[in-house]
Parts: structure tokens; sequence; C-alpha cells
């Protein structure tokens, strides 16, 4: 057969050549070793925290290796198509600071010499590489799809499984003769491209993939479509296309395209052109409600979506460190040593991903970010919070703002100048609820049920202390003289002032000095943990420390 003429058959108005487009982009200069990586998200409308992981290994690579990180739109699939969704993408990336440099940039707006970047764009560079493959030979146009034929295909198919036969894979259009084609598409007839596989699925080849490492896999044996009769390209032409002219070095996708892995690199040898490296990512889990593994779901998983710790208000920091954690085991310890390093700083290496999938855990994301916030200074975590509750939480965003001083304080207690700063907000989120009792806008102990006092310790036993603690609390005192005189309550209360006689005999005592400064800490905040009572019952003033006692021993007394 003349397959060039069978090329202009099929594609008479594609004028250019492959060698146009090689021309048009020519080969980046880059140092050695210089990797060019790509973030190619489909338009869904947000951004896959599996996505932003992905991404992390792309920038990394990039920025480690002084090469490139650029992001592509793959939005061939316009069924699925929702508005405005690839600038979401791009704005989440740069909002966790995995930022492309080159490519897509939201909004067709797009920085580079290698666009154009969004794949709906560039049909016409796509029907020339299939026209190329058809010309050498390589592929073939397919009609079956919109005619009767297929239901011939398919019954074929059922009969070879039920009798145990070899599955044909190879498509029948593949031994159309040329006259039959024209004939074809004189008639109109829509028309498929699909490669002409040479592989034999009974056939293996090994493949180093840079996360899964060197694997044997089979050959691929299949006519895949590389361009659907409506002229767009599945992802297994437009990646090809796209990743050899815009010189990737380094495909970094989701472990669900390793098993189409053997057909893609087909095509790649049927054009001749140099295969990339590959990393397969593995996928990000989670344990169901029913303890199974599953994967994170962007349907039932709101921690799914990458937009989700913004609205809670978890550090971008945090999040990325978390994602850090999962890429490489050793950078949870790097961390330790490195408490205030920037994480850039940190060796990521590629082949240190395990091929297993990560489960995701919250708790420990909440850690990281406990630790990192625990870093902060209080005019950090201030600034913070407000621009946080600004967007999500109006009502808490004024209180903030008209307390300013006061959250400088409060945010200072157990955290400055101590070489064990306070762990407790892990989110922005948390600090209305952590310290509602600062602000009287928020300030609900209005009944018993608002307080966490211990109830291995009586109603009466409990106001028995406050009583005794109310006529003493002097604002004046100096921290040690306000903890000798809680100190001075127990005893006559049957409460030990010992710590250590009270660990040696519990039984003796109705409770330790930490007990008697619990119900205090109680009575004044509504809770069991704060940080350091001393300094909040200053920020709060004797007034109204007194009368929250005085309040808390009524409830308790009624
Ligand atoms: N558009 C593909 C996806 O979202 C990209 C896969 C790739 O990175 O090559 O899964």
């Amino acid at each position: 057969m003349d397959y060039k003429k069978l090329a202009d058959l099929l594609f008479p108005d594609v004028k250019n050549d492959i060698e146009f487009y090689f021309n048009k982009y020519p080969k980046r200069e880059l140092n050695d070793g210089a990797e060019v990586t790509r973030i190619a998200p489909s338009p869904t409308g947000f951004l896959h925290l599996g996505t932003a992981y992905g991404a992390l290994i792309d920038y990394l690579i990039a920025r480690k290796s002084d090469g490139v990180f650029y992001m592509r739109l793959e939005d061939t699939d316009q069924k699925r198509e929702i508005e405005n969704a690839g600038s979401i993408a791009y704005d989440m990336l740069c909002y966790y600071d995995i930022k492309p440099t080159e490519g897509y940039t939201g909004n067709n707006a797009q920085i580079g010499d290698y666009g154009d970047y969004i794949q709906s764009h560039r049909i016409d560079i796509y029907r020339t590489f299939a026209k190329h493959l058809v010309s050498i030979g390589r592929a073939f146009p397919c009609f079956c799809e919109k005619s009767e034929n297929k239901e011939d295909i398919l019954a074929r198919r059922n009969e070879q499984l039920e009798s145990g036969d070899n599955i044909e894979t190879k498509d029948p259009c593949r031994n159309l003769t040329y006259e039959e084609i024209e004939q074809n598409i004189k008639m109109g007839k829509p028309f498929a491209i699909r490669l002409l596989s040479k592989g034999d699925a009974e056939k293996t080849f090994e493949f180093d993939d840079l996360i899964k490492g060197k694997r044997t896999l089979r050959e691929n044996d299949k006519d895949i479509v590389l361009l659907k009769s409506n002229g767009i390209p599945p992802y297994s032409l437009a990646h090809i296309v796209d990743d050899t002219l815009m010189g990737t070095t380094i495909v970094v996708r989701g472990e669900e395209w390793y098993s189409s892995l053997p057909a893609h690199l087909e095509v790649f040898d049927a054009f001749g052109f140099n295969r990339p490296k590959y990393a397969h990512t593995p996928v990000i889990c989670k344990h169901d409600e029913q303890g199974n593994k599953r994967k994170l779901s962007k349907r039932k998983d709101a921690e799914a979506d990458a937009r989700y710790y913004i609205e809670k208000g978890y550090p971008k920091q945090a999040v990325v460190e978390y994602l850090l954690n999962l890429l490489n085991s050793d950078f949870e310890e790097w961390r330790m040593n490195n408490p205030t390093s920037d994480y850039n700083d940190f060796n990521f290496d590629i082949s240190k991903i395990g091929s297993n999938n990560p489960m995701f855990d919250i708790v420990k994301l909440e850690d990281i970010s406990k630790q990192i916030i625990s870093h902060y200074t209080p005019e950090q975590i201030y600034e913070n919070v407000c621009e946080w509750a600004k967007e999500f939480d109006k009502d808490f965003y004024e209180v903030l703002r008209n307390n300013k001083d006061i959250c400088l304080q409060l945010f200072s207690i157990d955290r400055v100048d101590t070489p064990k700063p306070r762990k407790d907000i892990g989110k922005w989120s948390d600090v209305k609820g952590l310290y509602s009792y600062m602000f009287k806008e928020l300030c609900n102990l209005n009944d018993l049920s608002k307080y966490e006092f211990n109830e291995n310790i009586s109603k009466e036993n409990t106001v028995k202390v406050l009583k005794a603690y109310l006529p003493i609390y002097n604002e004046n005192d100096d921290k040690q003289m306000w903890f000798d005189k809680i100190k001075g309550i127990c005893e006559p209360l049957g409460f030990s002032a010992d710590m250590k006689a009270y660990k040696k005999n519990p039984e003796l005592f109705l409770g330790s000095v930490a007990d008697v400064s619990g119900i205090i800490r109680v009575a004044v905040t509504g809770r069991k943990n704060t940080p350091d009572l001393f300094y909040i019952c200053k920020l709060l003033g004797a007034n109204e420390v007194r009368n929250r006692i005085q309040s808390a021993m009524e409830l308790l007394s009624n």
C-alpha cells in the first residue's frame, strides 16, 4: 500500500509535516542533567490532593536539576469541561508554592515558547502527527466506531472469550485495502485513526520506572485509537506529541496510567521519538468507615480537594510538608534536625518514593501543622488567623480586629522564649474554639455543660475550692505568690500541695494541687487545657476573673 497516498487521502487539509513543528519548537537549551517536568491536569474544576502530590514531585525535580516545570491543560474531553477549571488548578498550585514557571497560567494566559499549552488549541498539531504515522504505515483509519461493524466485532470477541481463544486485539480495519478505504471516504463515513500495533502480548520487555523500578511488562498488541472520529486525540496520542514537542524529560503521572504504558511506549517507538523517563506515582489512599483501603476520592472525601485545607485553615506549608513526608520518609527526621529550615533545602530524591500506596492520615497532617505553627511569632499567628477568618468566619474576623492587643499577648503565652512552644493550634479554624473564653463576644459560659470540670471531684468540693480561692486572688501577685496561694488552699480542703506525696499515696487525698488549679482554670475559662493560667488571668483582668469564679460557683451550687 502507498501509505503516503493514504495519508493524503485521509488528511487532505493537513499541509504541514512534523518537521515543521520540530523546527518551530527546537530542542531546549538546558544544562546537562536539567529535567523538564510538567503537570497536565484535566480540567475537572478542582485540584485533587494527588495532583498536588504529583506536581510537587515535578516541581522538586525541576528545581533540584535547574530544569523546567511547566503546566499543560489536557482539556480534550470537552464533555467533562467545567468553566474556569484550569485556572482553579493553576491558582491552587500557585497558592501551595508549587508553581509552574512555564505554560498555562489560567484564563488562557500562557508563558513560554513551547505553547500552545492548552490541548484543545493544538488539534492541527495532533492531526499532523497522526497523518505522519499513517504515511509511514504505522497507523490506519478505522471506520468501525459508528458503523454496524462494531457489533460484529463485539460478537466475535464474545465468542472468542467463551471458547477460550485468544482475544483478537488487532482491529479488523487494519486489513482494509486502499480501494475499500477510498470507498468509505467517498461515502462520507467517519473514521478514527488507530495505531498499527506490531507488538505481541506473548512477548515481554523490561522497563525501568523511576518509582516502580525495573519490571517486566507485556508488549502492547492493541491497535489503540490515536485520533477519534471527531478529530480529537485521546491522551494516548496527545501526551506523546506534546511531551515530545515540549521537551519533557520525565513524565510524572498517576499509577492508573501504568497499565497503558506499553501502548504509549509503542507509539513513541512507532514515531521514532525518544521516550521520556516515566515515574508512576502511587495513589493516595484512605481507610473507609469499614476499614477497607480505597483511593482518596473526589466524590467521597472532602480532603481530596486541595481547597479543603485552605477552608479549614491549615498553613500551606503544613500541607506541602505532609506530602513531602509521604514522598520521602526521611523528611521527618530531616525536619526534626532542621526545625526552621526552608523545606526546599531538603534533598528530595525520587528514588526514595516507595511504590506502596500511602495512606492519608489527617492526624499526622495536623501534627505537622501544629509543629509548624508552634514556630510562628504571635504576630504571624494573628495575621494568619485574621486572613483566614476574613474569608471563612467574618464574625470572628471582627472579634480579632477589635482585640488585636489581647490576641498578640494571648498568642505569646507559652510560645515566646520557651524551648517547647505550645502546640495547640493545628489550623486557623481551631483558634476560635480554643480561645473563645478570651473574648466577651464569644465567651458562652452560661450553663454547666460548657465547663470541662473534672468529674472525679464532687461539685461540693469543686465549690469549696473556688470559695477558698476567690477572696485570696490578687492580680498584683507575682507568679510565685500566685501559685503559693493556690498551694495554700490545698491541705485544708483535703488536697495535696505536694505532687510527690500525692503520687505516692493518692488515696489519702481528694486530689492534688494540679486538680485545684485545674478547677480554677475551668471556672475561669471553661476549659481543661489553656496556656499558662497566671497569664490568662492577667489578660482577662481581676474583675472578670472574680466574676467568672463567682458565676461558676453559682452554676455548680444550683
Ligand atoms: N490529564 C492526565 C490526568 O489528569 C494527565 C496524566 C499525565 O500527567 O500525563 O490524569
